[in-house]
């Protein structure tokens, strides 16, 4: 008989339906299809369905869109069987059981459905790594990749070391074994590496007090410079933070250009007193040698006046004697000119000295620390402010900046000394340093007026830090003489807002203090 056409079958199976009084639905009409035409009854290949839920899966990491490519194949494909092998391998599962006549699966990411023919080819014996492996290493390798910068660039076989293994974590094909055994000689080798950075970092700092040291040795006779020296040594202990290491190289700069200054007007000063000196001694040298001269005419002189029989033959003897007396006369007179000379130009020579120590004064204002509190200046607090809100835009951090004004100052400057106030400032600065986080700055902003930016600090936290710097001003009272004195103050603290400078912001912690100080004092204002 000779074979029905597709549409011969299409009829019979339409008269079928009929005659079975079957409901024309897609399945009955695919069964008796199926049996017309005496093919194995089989539900249709959801290709479409399939590449739906194929397209709706994740492809962040190298795994998943291998998978993901491996489904879609199998799909176009219609091989159940790829499809199965794909969705486990990209759940991180391998296929249940061996299947007869194939090999079992091991830890599979099922990499070979897409090899025609549609089969899944025989599974290797090594073990590759599925999505979730892949995934794993993935990360390992981010890590090891944000790790390698802190580690130093000196170690060559080191850093190739690291870049073989982050080939070998980042190629779908490695094999885990071998990526596991070179993580751990990269590990082993990791800990040296840690350990030398460590090792550095120590001796670095060692070497940074011996210089802080030696500075400070230098200028002895410098209590502005004394000061500097001793927050630099102070700001250099361990545990460093960046901000710390920022403040040190700040002083250092300070330090440094001061010295320079102070060691140019030195070499002046000593240039030309050497240069008086050597002109005296010249002098000296010729008055000594005109004297021993006149010494020895005198002599000659007083001989041939002993031996003289008459006065006309002395006549001859005084007319040489007046002669050397003059010029010894005008020698000494040559000679103290010059001395009178050398004694102007040393006080024309002090006189810039002194002018040069206050331009030095003016200078040290001018640089970035308070030298009383040892906070920063005015000049500090820009550039501090200008860093501070740079990192809130670069990193979307809060940044709070607080305004505090000790209460009452005018009365203890009045009722204990100017010194005890200055004293009382230099307290409050000290304590402060110490209950705030190393990260926060402070700043003397004005006369009794401090700021303190805190960094990564949202509003209600940052009313809350200065409220126990409040409390612990109470607990470490000030000292005057034997007196004890307790501080207060108001502050108002202010959250940066999105595009406000800080100028803006410390102007709004001002007002906020203002309502503090008009609420009866020694409180902390949030400001809205
Ligand atoms: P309030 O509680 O309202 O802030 O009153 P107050 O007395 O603290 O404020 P006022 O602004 O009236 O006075 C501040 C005083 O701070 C006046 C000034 O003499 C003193 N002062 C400013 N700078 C210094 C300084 O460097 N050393 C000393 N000892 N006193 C200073
Ligand atoms: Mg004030
Ligand atoms: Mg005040």
């Amino acid at each position: 008989m000779a074979e029905k056409t597709s549409f011969e079958i299409a009829r019979e199976t339409l008269k079928q339906l009929t005659a079975r009084k079957l409901p024309p639905t897609p399945l009955n009409y695919q069964k008796i299809y199926s049996e017309i035409a005496q093919l194995p009854m089989e539900p249709p290949f959801p290709a479409d369905r399939l590449l739906d839920i194929a397209k709706a899966l994740p492809t962040k990491t190298p795994g998943q869109q291998k998978q993901r490519g491996l489904l879609e194949s199998a799909v176009n494909q219609l091989n159940w069987d790829g499809v199965k092998t794909a969705l486990m391998a990209y759940g991180g599962f391998s296929p249940a059981a061996p299947e007869p006549g194939k090999p079992a699966g091991t830890l599979v990411d099922a990499p070979k459905v897409s090899a025609a023919p549609i089969d899944i080819a025989p599974m290797q014996p090594q073990v590759t790594a599925p999505a979730l492996t892949a995934d794993f290493f993935g990360q390992i390798a981010r890590m090891i990749e944000f790790a390698m910068p802190a580690l130093g660039q000196d170690d060559e076989r080191f850093l190739t070391q690291a870049q073989t293994l982050l080939k070998s974590l980042r190629d779908p094909q490695a094999d885990a074994v071998t990526v596991k055994q070179s993580l751990g000689q990269f590990s082993h080798r990791l800990s040296f590496a840690a350990e030398d950075q460590a090792e550095i970092k120590t001796v670095l700092l060692k070497l940074l007090h011996l210089v802080v040291d030696n500075i400070s040795q230098l200028s002895l006779d410098d209590s502005w410079l004394k000061g500097q020296v001793d927050a630099v040594k102070a700001a250099c202990v361990p545990p460093l933070t960046l901000r710390r290491l920022d403040d040190v190289e700040q002083r250092l700069k300070d330090v440094i250009f001061k010295q320079t200054e102070a060691k140019s007007r030195a070499v002046q000063a000593q240039e030309e007193m050497r240069q008086m000196l050597a002109t005296f001694i010249e002098r000296l040298a010729a008055m000594s040698q005109s004297t021993s001269g006149f010494h020895e005419q005198l002599e000659a002189s007083a001989k041939l006046i002993e031996q003289a029989k008459t006065i006309a033959d002395i006549a001859p003897v005084l007319k040489e004697i007046v002669g050397a007396t003059r010029t010894m006369a005008r020698d000494s007179q040559t000679a103290r000119d010059e001395l009178v000379g050398m004694r102007k130009k040393a006080e024309t020579t002090e006189a810039e000295i002194f002018k040069l120590h206050q331009e030095l004064d003016r200078v040290s204002a001018q640089a970035r620390h308070d030298p009383l509190t040892g906070a920063l200046n005015r000049q500090g607090l820009d550039e501090a402010v200008t860093r501070e809100v740079a990192k809130v835009k670069r990193q979307d951090t809060p940044l709070c900046m607080a305004l505090l004004d000790i209460d009452n100052f005018k009365k203890l400057n009045d009722t204990l000394g100017h010194a005890t106030g200055d004293a009382a400032l230099a307290h409050l600065a000290s304590v402060t340093r110490e209950v705030m986080r190393p990260q926060d700055t402070l700043a003397r902003y004005g006369g009794e007026e401090f700021v303190i930016l805190l960094p990564d600090t949202p509003l209600d936290k940052g009313v809350e830090a200065m409220t126990r710097l409040q409390r612990e001003l109470t607990k470490r009272f000030f000292l005057a003489g034997t007196e004890k004195v307790l501080i207060t103050f108001s502050a108002g603290v202010a959250q940066l807002g999105h595009g406000e400078t800080g100028p803006d912001a410390i102007k709004r912690a001002d007002q906020a203090m203002y309502l503090a100080k008009r609420a009866g004092k020694n409180r902390v204002l949030g400001a809205g």
